[in-house]
């Protein structure tokens, strides 16, 4: 199955991408953790991308291009994967349309999240992020103690600078700008399937499941 998922900043797109990727056994492929790491290992492109995801912008299509390219021609992306956070823009659909064909895969479902702005400012900067194994927790989850409850670890969650509020508006902007729009280039181009996200998270996974027939 080779699903993309979509939606604004916040919506749940990374937590209900882990959820089906275990489910379903494909990997989870987001661009944000690969540009993430990247900058973590302060290589070249890692520290540019830092500046524009501190920002709230978005990292160049032709650079984008080439790591989705490189990822999907790896062999374990070959029997299927969710793509989180890829494509952003008019022209990375178009990319991935083009790598996808030349691989003789064009059976897309795209999962499209949706919620308002409002509720997507409170979650974003109410998230905290596990600084040691990169879990992303909402503080009202986060128990007392301030541990992980992911690796175990102890007061080691951070703010990402991206869930700053005044970046955060920015991501919006850029998302109604050079995201939203992507949404109707797959209308004749995938299986597109339609969820709320402002559900509770078992509920979102359960819609998803169920419109994909797998429940
Ligand atoms: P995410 O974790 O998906 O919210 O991504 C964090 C940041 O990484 C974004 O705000 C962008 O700056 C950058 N990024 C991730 N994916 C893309 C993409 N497909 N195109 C451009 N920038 C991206």
């Amino acid at each position: 199955m080779k699903i993309l998922i979509f939606g604004a900043p916040g919506v749940g797109k990374g937590t209900q991408a882990k959820i089906l990727s275990k489910k379903l056994h494909i990997p989870h492929i987001s661009t944000g953790d690969i540009l993430r790491a990247a900058a973590n290992s302060k290589t070249e492109l890692g520290l540019k991308a830092k500046a524009i995801m501190d920002a709230g912008e978005l990292v160049p299509d032709d650079v984008m291009g080439g790591i989705i390219k490189e990822t999907l021609n790896d062999e374990k992306t070959r029997s299927g994967f969710i793509l989180d956070g890829f494509p952003r823009t008019i022209e990375q659909a178009e990319i991935l349309n083009k790598v996808l064909n030349e691989l003789g895969e064009n059976h897309l479902i795209l999962i499209s999240i949706a919620a308002d702005d409002e509720l997507i400012i409170n979650r974003l900067s109410e998230r905290r992020e596990c600084t040691v194994c990169h879990t992303i927790v909402n503080l009202i989850f986060l128990n007392d103690e301030n541990v992980c409850p992911n690796c175990g670890s102890k007061d080691t969650f951070i703010k990402r600078k991206d869930d700053d509020a005044d970046v955060i508006k920015n991501r919006l902007k850029v998302f109604h700008r050079n995201t939203a729009p992507v949404l109707s280039f797959y209308e004749d181009k995938a299986k597109l399937i339609n969820v709320d996200g402002t559900k509770p998270v078992e509920q979102v996974t359960d819609d998803i499941l169920n419109q994909l027939n797998l429940n």
